[in-house]
């Protein structure tokens, strides 16, 4: 039996996040809002309107665009894709076919076992989104809601060889969404939508077979697992002497299987013609430049810079610029703080972590300033106050917006580390607990641990823990 591998391209489409639709003043999100509110004669296709074309759609796409390494084309067009379906009122949508705003580009995605896998991009276009259909108790249900909202389309070449590929692709995309600030990506909401297109062929060939298209994949685990589902059916069809036909799928999410939804058109069908109503997109350097000061370090990027600059282990840099907010906060907490960059991850990533989870905001709206995280390291690292205080510091600076160094002072949590200070602590405790003493004189030593604790809790946590065990062992001797 030969062996196989997997051709898989993606297909994404990526709604921006801008305020308004890409052709009219509509509000552009609507997951909140009930179907057919935010809608307009423009998006809803009435005879007569006319489309304007949204500015900040076109940056945010050209933001990704460079991010992606792709070719910002000087003229790009609009075109019509006409095809008849409900909930496109129009009859067309209006989309890019062969002049497209950029082309080219790759994103290079860092596979978990230490390989990179360059995935290229053939190419990069805007378009508006149709509405939605809902099929309920036998009758079929439009929201226009969604047409008119801002979609970037991306697809890549036939690079990824496994369901896991694909799957860290589409992570390391959303990743890179976030981290311009062009997208939510949130797939749950269709903020990032994938085809993927699947095909099979002996290990170590160079043709590719007829590819089927999965659609309809709308989280990561759906697109690993009907990609994986896909390949497994078409080794079973190749392996039983069966052609694999050019089929389109649809992903049944809940009951993890893929239904044939019908013989794949070809483009021919979508009649393409120039948009009359918009103009070309020109994008002279001088505008680009413009657009491109905003363009920040890439997330792969400043992964390498963290491990090459501070020494940081893959594992944390990659964690720490898991978000742009996160990555900024490392860096900040790390100049204020001004020593070992591997204590300031420890901490960010144990504590500040967290409570950024728990709270489920982004690490530039912590109370916990990076400042303040720098000056309760500080603290621990001077011996004012001990780890577990330190710790606790964090949550209390959190809560009250205070600054360390008062709550330390206010509420009298400097390290008691006055040997009689201590010593009279650990009296107290053994006068108390006679029993337990003479179960330790008898030989139970391992009961060290509960006086150290009795201790530590009279000491309300700031006796110094290594300390008021040597002076318990010397008391009970
Ligand atoms: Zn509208």
């Amino acid at each position: 039996m030969p062996d196989y591998e997997a051709i898989i391209g993606l297909e994404t489409h990526i709604q921006l996040n801008t305020k308004t639709k890409i052709f009219c003043a509509c509000k552009a999100d609507s997951w909140f809002d009930p179907p057919n509110t935010n809608i307009c004669p423009v998006c809803t296709g009435l005879p007569g309107v006319l489309p304007v074309l949204n500015k900040e759609v076109v940056e945010k796409a050209v933001l990704l665009a460079v991010a992606m390494h792709a070719e910002v084309q000087p003229v790009s067009f609009f075109d019509r894709k006409n095809y008849f379906y409900p909930d496109l009122p129009k009859g067309y949508q209006i989309s890019q076919y062969d002049k497209p705003l950029a082309r080219g580009g790759h994103l290079d995605v860092p596979m978990p076992d230490g390989r990179v896998r360059r995935v290229q991009i053939t190419k990069l276009h805007i378009e508006e989104d149709a509405g939605k259909t809902k099929n309920e108790n036998g009758r079929r249900l439009i929201d226009f809601n969604r047409c008119g909202v801002p979609l970037v389309e991306m697809v890549t070449g036939p690079d990824l060889r496994s369901a896991d590929e694909a799957a860290q692709y589409i992570i390391r995309l959303r990743q890179l969404l976030r981290w311009l600030g062009v997208s939510e990506a949130d797939m749950e909401k269709a903020h990032l939508r994938c085809d993927a297109n699947v095909s099979i062929r002996p290990k170590g060939a160079d043709y590719l077979n007829p590819k089927t298209e999965i659609k309809n994949v709308n989280s990561i685990v759906a697109v690993r697992d009907a990609i994986q589902i896909e390949i497994e059916r078409q080794v079973r069809e190749v392996e039983a002497g069966h052609r694999i036909e050019a089929w389109t799928l649809e992903w049944d999410e809940d009951a993890a299987v893929l239904r044939k939804m019908r013989s794949k058109e070809t483009e021919a069908d979508y009649r393409y013609f120039r948009e009359p109503d918009l103009l070309p997109i020109r994008m002279d350097s001088e505008r680009l430049s413009v657009i491109l000061a905003e363009l920040p370090e890439l997330p792969l990027e400043r992964r390498a810079r963290f491990v090459e600059q501070y020494g940081l282990p893959e594992y944390d840099a990659d964690i720490l610029t898991g978000e742009r907010s996160l990555s900024d906060y490392y860096e900040a907490a790390l100049k204020a703080y001004g020593g070992d960059p591997k204590r300031v991850s420890n901490w960010l990533m144990n504590d500040v972590l967290r409570m950024i989870n728990e709270k489920g905001v982004s690490a530039g709206a912590l109370r916990l300033t990076p400042s303040y995280l720098a000056e309760v390291i500080k603290l621990v690292d001077a011996g004012t106050v001990n780890t577990s205080t330190g710790k606790a510091l964090l949550d209390k600076v959190e809560s009250t917006g205070r600054a360390p160094g008062d709550i330390v002072q206010s509420e009298g949590l400097a390290k008691v580390s006055d040997v009689d200070a201590i010593r009279a602590v650990c009296a107290e405790v053994l006068a108390e607990n006679p029993e337990q003493v003479s179960t330790y004189k008898g030989g139970k030593v391992t009961l060290i641990g509960w006086f150290v604790g009795q201790a530590m809790k009279k000491s309300r946590g700031k006796a110094d823990p290594q300390k008021v065990k040597a002076i318990l062992e010397e008391m009970l001797k």
